[in-house]
């Protein structure tokens, strides 16, 4: 829900940030871009940063005396630092860079899992994980003998509570719970499930790649030991994400990848690690990525997180209100007036979700159809697959009203057939 500090956005003067929102699709048709919890778009200083590190200073980190070496490396750091301070981590030594919120995740579930986890332990989930929590952690539980538990959604696809303190024992070692739905919108009472996490003497992983593009997010008020998250759904470039850790914790853990920038000292018989966070980073790491990743923190700083949060709030409270228009539209996640992110995901009684993707793509506006990495929270809404609109900072009301008049003209379509 919108904060009282927030203050509305300037979004035609942010809309001009970003030069593929002014492009054409198809037949000349404006885009309406609503896909931006699969991956949002870049400002024109995010896109910069690659021209400056490429012309300016690439070099590889951690390797050279020299000037480059030495400029790339400090811009390569700084950035950690950057994008910790931005969830509220304690610097660079708790903010690992990976590929993407699947990596951070497997990061852990290899590194802490693979080793700690046996059989009678049980690792507790949500029914509403992406499949980049619940595969890997599946996965894991199957090499490890651990079992996997899932906490129930109730009918308005929150989280059941109740269901969760039955779950979670003393012989639980890890909570990992989507922080936001990528299908329901839904904002999971994570300090909850931190504590009673706690309270069994069990880590908790929280999967922040829809929060931490839309809201303010707080790894420390939240309680968790981990967290991760994306920066291509932030502003930022693909190919790389951020993995939060306590820093005690990744001290204590194996390291997940092997091989060179990872390691303090290497015999023929032994090694031993680097400082953190560079113990988890092997290899050359995302250099000119993890640059832009701190840009896009800036960006979005720039124009206030709880500015955001209330921009995107009333466009899913417009989108879902202009759908109930419709008998034939349901849509999924907590309704109007409940704290929810700004993405709605539908179904239209007589069109499948891929037909009317294709047909709304027809008219310019880019949404997503199919199960969004949630098939087993498909299952249980009863569904094989729904429309997703997803918003951003930089949508506006009028797109919305352009993807609501391109679903009526699928259901035309389809009517006639
Ligand atoms: N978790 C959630 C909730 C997501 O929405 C997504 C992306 O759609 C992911 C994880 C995976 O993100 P990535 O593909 O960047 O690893």
């Amino acid at each position: 829900m919108g904060t009282q500090e927030s203050a509305p956005l300037d979004v035609a003067r942010l809309r001009e940030d970003f030069p593929i929102l002014s492009r054409t699709v198809g037949d000349d048709t404006p885009l309406v871009y609503l896909d931006n919890a699969a991956t949002s778009q870049t400002p024109n200083r995010v896109i910069d940063i690659f021209g400056d590190y490429y012309r300016g200073y690439n070099a590889n980190v951690h390797r050279g005396i020299h000037y480059l070496s030495q400029e790339a490396s400090i811009a390569y750091e700084q950035a950690h630092d950057r994008v910790a301070e931005f969830v509220g981590a304690d610097g660079r030594e708790e903010m690992i860079f990976t590929k993407n919120t699947t990596e951070s995740i497997n990061l852990v579930a290899y590194a802490w899992g693979l080793n700690e986890l046996s059989e009678g332990d049980n690792v507790v989930l949500t029914e509403m994980e992406h499949h980049a929590s619940l595969v890997t952690w599946q996965q894991i539980a199957k090499r490890t003998g651990a079992e996997v538990r899932y906490i129930r959604i109730t009918e308005d696809g929150k989280l059941d509570m109740e269901h969760a303190r039955e779950l979670i024992d003393d012989d639980t070692q890890m909570v990992s719970a989507v922080h936001i739905s990528n299908v329901l919108g839904t904002v999971n009472p994570i300090s909850d499930l931190a504590q009673l996490a706690h309270d069994h003497d069990a880590y908790i992983f929280a999967d922040g790649a829809q929060a931490v593009p839309n809201r303010r997010v707080d790894v420390k008020d939240l309680g968790v030991d981990f967290y991760a998250f994306s920066a291509h759904k932030m502003c930022g470039p693909t190919g790389v994400g951020g993995l939060y850790g306590k820093k005690a914790i990744l001290e204590d853990m194996e390291p997940f990848l092997y091989g060179g920038e990872m390691i303090r000292k290497v015999t023929y018989e032994e090694s031993t690690w680097n400082d953190l966070p560079w113990k988890y980073e092997a290899g050359t790491p995302l250099i000119a990525e993890g640059i832009a990743f701190a840009e896009a923190c800036d960006y979005l700083d720039d124009i206030g997180m709880d500015n955001i949060q209330a921009h995107e709030h009333q466009l899913a409270e417009y989108a879902l209100s202009r759908f109930a228009e419709f008998d034939d539209v349901t849509t999924y996640g907590p309704g109007l007036g409940e704290d929810r992110s700004g993405l709605v995901a539908f179904t239209l009684d007589s069109v499948h979700a891929h037909d009317l993707s294709s047909i709304v793509n027809d008219y310019g506006v880019a949404i997503r159809a199919g199960d969004h990495c949630t098939q087993p929270l498909h299952d249980r809404l009863g569904i094989s697959a729904s429309a997703r609109a997803s918003f951003y900072l930089y949508n506006t009301r009028e797109e919305i009203d352009a993807l609501v008049d391109a679903v009526d003209a699928a259901r035309e379509l389809f009517a006639d057939i």
